[in-house]
């Protein structure tokens, strides 16, 4: 059940296991099959994270963008910062996936889909936005709508894993996308 692949990850960031920053980026890049720079950065290296390896990257982002951009304009243009993020170019540092704060501090211009939801989404766009997607309760809605305002992105962000999961192991769920989407799957288990 743990292990995401090109075959199953459309499955996995429709369910409870994907944070609400990398949703966003996977129904964008889905819909609009495209992504600008810092959008493919901070969800590039989440699925690296989550364990999609160079090849099926490649594969990943070649297939999404397919609706816009054929197999050689891919190549020419994006195949390259794929291979970076790995290390395989450049000054090959193998990157590791952002962290909530670096996430949060990021600001997306328009057209951008990157950042925390729960810092840069408006109040009603964000609330629509995780009834749409999450089975939650009005009562725990509430409640993460109440830590968004005060401006507690990473509060907010635990209390929708407290309301989507049974169990209260989350180390490191508030701080890091990929220990949001790890600690969701060993719940599953
Ligand atoms: Fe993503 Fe972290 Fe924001 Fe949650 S708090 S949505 S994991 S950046």
């Amino acid at each position: 059940r743990g292990s995401v692949n090109l075959a199953n990850i459309d499955t996995f960031a429709r369910s409870a296991h994907y944070p609400p920053c990398m949703k966003v980026l996977h129904s964008k890049l889905t819909d609009n099959h495209h992504l600008r720079h810092f959008g493919r950065l901070q969800y590039g290296l989440f699925i690296k994270g989550i364990g999609l390896n160079l090849e099926e990257s490649m594969s990943f982002w070649k297939r999404k963008f397919a609706g816009k951009i054929n197999g050689e304009k891919f190549d020419k243009e994006y195949a390259y910062n794929v291979r970076h993020s790995f290390g395989k170019e450049g000054k090959r540092t193998d990157y590791t996936p952002w962290s909530c704060s670096k996430i949060i501090s990021q600001i997306p211009g328009s057209g951008e889909y990157h950042g925390c939801p729960f810092k840069y989404f408006k109040d009603e766009t964000l609330s629509d936005f995780l009834t749409k997607k999450y089975d939650i309760q009005s009562r725990n809605l509430l409640e993460i709508m109440e830590k968004k305002r005060e401006g507690a992105a990473q509060v907010a962000c635990i209390k929708l894993w407290d309301a989507t999961h049974k169990i209260d192991t989350k180390d490191n769920v508030g701080n890091h996308p990929n220990a949001y989407f790890s600690c969701s799957l060993q719940s599953a288990e």
